[in-house]
């Protein structure tokens, strides 16, 4: 443990001192930018409002946030699509935005920090998720928002302490690491029914929670199915009351039954929270009205309180939460936007300034053998990217590797690693979430090991740090 430390404090050091980092490093220089429209959220409202604006040739400017593709990419199989038996949510989200992109709309993979609504055009403060340090302002005609809505936790003890070591909340996403393994959903609605299918397909037994006395489900056959699953049971008028674990990740829930109050520990690898979702609206408050669960209201069909700025999907649709309901309303609000154009309030467009962005040497690991013989002997500092196709924050960070690896010019490597083409690769590592970045020092020492966007953007934050007081 001692020597572990030491390794985390001293690499740094050890490894950047031999970076000569000549480049400056905000690539993405902050700048004043005027649009004509400007899409915030990237999901499938985002998605299909840049469609639609970008065919009445308003060249729309969509600010995507850290899930490209939005909440559908979790979905596995969307069956209710319209013209599609069965797709996968990922595919059908790229499908559209490549169209819409086909038809002249922009994409930036940035989140949006503030927004000033109170004069025209409208101002919009972005942050590159890499460079937090880094803002932007880009002014806009007319505002479409489209931001969605984010998962809710329990708030229990443990949640946080195993958060991606045993509790996650996204099935699709980590499932894959659970195969053969105990897990618990817990939920009582059609997030939780979704979630419980998925993993029971592999899982060795999933175990539903439930905190009332019965499933709500607007898709009746769904919930019929998971039911019949030999491996799947469910605990009703339970909740969890604390999640228990060993110092590398979690072991056990302890349950309440609410009818009894008895406490019972029940073992289990993963925790799935499928519990609902919060609007993702907290940025907008005090710009347009909300109602008393954040949830954007709305006045004249996708026109909020503010004229020019439209919300559609999960951000402003409390009730139904559908993909097909977050395209209509998207394709509605770009047709009322499209009437907005000629507001005399309006200031004449620039187009944005796209990143420059070389194409790097990426490394594509393909075989055991592959990884031994370039990262484990490299005889450079090596960062290896796991992920996975189906990960929306996987193809988040896919530009910003690119960007890295241009920027450190080829004193830090870069590869990548399928997780569902090299599974052995992973369990070697115990990568239990994408994505997860291994940084290892020449030799193929492992000094560094993050998973998720803000831990790697953490490194990065290192990264400059280091390169900045040089
Ligand atoms: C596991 C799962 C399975 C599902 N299956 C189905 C299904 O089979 N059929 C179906 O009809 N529906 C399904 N849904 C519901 C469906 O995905 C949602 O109703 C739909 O995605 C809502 O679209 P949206 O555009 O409103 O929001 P989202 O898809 O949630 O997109 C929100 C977007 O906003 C971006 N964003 C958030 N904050 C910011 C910020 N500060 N700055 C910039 N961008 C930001 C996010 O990155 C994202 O791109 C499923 C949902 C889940 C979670």
């Amino acid at each position: 443990m001692r020597n572990f430390l030491f390794l985390c404090l001293c690499i740094p050091v050890c490894i950047f001192s031999e970076l000569p980092i000549k480049q400056p490093l905000d690539f993405h220089k902050s700048e004043e930018e005027i649009q004509e429209a400007v899409v915030l959220g990237g999901g499938i409202g985002g998605l299909t409002s840049a469609l639609y604006l970008s065919r009445a040739n308003l060249h729309p400017l969509v600010i995507t946030g850290q899930q490209p593709g939005g909440a559908l990419t979790q979905s596995p199989l969307v069956q209710n699509w319209p013209g599609e038996l069965s797709i996968r949510g990922n595919d059908l989200t790229e499908k559209i935005q490549e169209q819409a992109e086909k038809s002249g709309a922009k994409f930036e993979i940035a989140d949006v920090v503030s927004v000033d609504f109170s004069t025209r055009p409208f101002k919009i403060t972005v942050r590159d998720l890499l460079t937090p340090k880094q803002l932007r302002v880009i002014k806009a005609k007319t505002c479409i928002i489209a931001t969605g809505a984010t998962p809710k936790m329990l708030g229990i003890p443990g949640e946080d302490t195993y958060w991606l070591k045993g509790v996650h909340n996204c099935a699709v996403c980590d499932g894959n690491f659970y195969k053969e393994l105990d897990v618990v959903v817990v939920g009582g609605g059609d997030g939780a029914i979704t979630e419980a299918s998925y993993l029971a397909k592999f899982a060795k037994k999933v175990t539903l929670v439930v905190r009332s006395n019965s499933l709500k489900s607007i898709e009746a056959h769904r919930k019929e199915e998971l039911l019949l699953m030999p491996n799947v049971e469910v605990l009703y008028n339970t909740t969890i009351q604390e999640v228990l674990g060993d110092a590398e990740k979690m072991t056990s829930l302890v349950l309440k039954n609410s009818t009894t109050h008895q406490l019972k520990t029940l073992p289990a690898n993963g925790l799935f929270l499928a519990i609902g979702s919060i609007p993702t609206t907290d940025l907008f408050k005090g710009q347009v009205q909300l109602d008393n669960k954040g949830y954007i209201l709305l006045y004249h069909d996708r026109e909020t309180s503010v004229p020019g700025v439209f919300a559609v999907g999960d951000a402003c649709d409390p009730e139904y939460r559908q993909a097909v309901i977050a395209a209509g309303d998207g394709a509605k609000a770009a047709l009322q936007a499209e009437k907005a154009r000629s507001s005399p309030s309006s200031t004449p467009t620039s187009n944005i300034r796209p990143l420059e962005v070389q194409e790097p040497e990426i490394i594509s690991i393909k075989s055991l053998e592959q990884f031994d013989k370039d990262v484990l002997c490299s005889k450079t500092p090596i960062i290896v990217d796991f992920y996975a196709d189906w990960c929306g924050p996987c193809k988040a960070l896919e530009p910003h590797i690119r960007n890295w690896s241009k920027r450190f010019d080829g004193k830090v490597k870069f590869a990548k690693v399928n997780i569902d083409i090299l599974s052995k690769l992973s369990q070697r590592y115990s990568v239990r979430a994408v994505p997860t970045i291994l940084y290892f020092d020449k030799g193929g020492v492992l000094i560094d090991s993050r998973t998720g966007m803000q831990e790697i953007a953490g490194l990065i934050d290192k990264l400059e740090g280091f390169s900045t007081s040089q």
